[in-house]
């Protein structure tokens, strides 16, 4: 047994703020385990089942929920998004800092549930810039879903800013992203 002690931290932001790859890059660099969420959304083309999320069927989705293998869940978007509660207990067990990328619902849950959790959120250098940025990504989804992105934008921010205990802008990734890291490690 070490004395090692694991930690997790919570990583919100408004959809096209960047925090994927935020998230992606500083786990890599601390040797993080970044958690892998489960979704009833459909797969995007370019993402791979297990890798970016599990891709469910509502049905399991809900047996799961049912069975409490879910760490947190909320509803976006019309579909459920979740993290397993195995696998990042037992990376935290093992002195490990894992991190999860999840919506400010989901980092509600997580805080009260473990009130030791770090919260990190992302901001946009400017909303304008997140705007173009949701625009442009598209995932072919129609025009109504995407205003409500950026309505829930708004909405995740407002939540962000109340809840949340450390603010990084991503204006520039590599900044954004040592300054996730500095925070992790303090
Ligand atoms: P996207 O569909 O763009 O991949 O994700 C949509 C939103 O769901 C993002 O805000 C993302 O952070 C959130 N999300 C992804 N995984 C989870 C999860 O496991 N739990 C919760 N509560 N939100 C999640």
């Amino acid at each position: 047994m070490s004395g090692k002690q694991g930690k997790l931290v919570v990583i919100s932001g408004p959809s096209g703020v960047g925090k994927s790859t935020i998230c992606r890059q500083a786990a890599e660099r601390l040797g993080a385990v970044l958690s892998v969420s489960a979704t009833t959304r459909p797969r995007g083309a370019s993402e791979v089942d297990g890798r970016d999320y599990y891709f469910l069927t509502r049905q399991e989705f809900q047996r799961r929920i049912a069975a409490g293998e879910f760490l947190e869940y909320a509803e976006v978007f019309g579909n459920y998004y979740g993290t397993p509660r195995r696998p990042v207990e037992q990376a935290i067990a093992e002195g490990k800092i894992v991190i999860l990328e999840i919506d400010v619902q989901g980092g509600g849950q997580v805080k009260a549930a473990m009130p030791e959790a770090m919260m990190i959120f992302i901001l946009p250098p400017r909303m304008e810039e997140l705007m173009r940025r949701i625009e442009k990504r598209g995932r072919g989804e129609d025009a109504a879903t995407r205003q409500e992105r950026l309505a829930r934008a708004h909405a995740e921010i407002e939540t962000g800013k109340a809840h949340y205990e450390y603010f990084v802008v991503n204006d520039d990734l590599d900044r954004a992203v040592q300054e996730v890291i500095d925070i992790i490690r303090r």
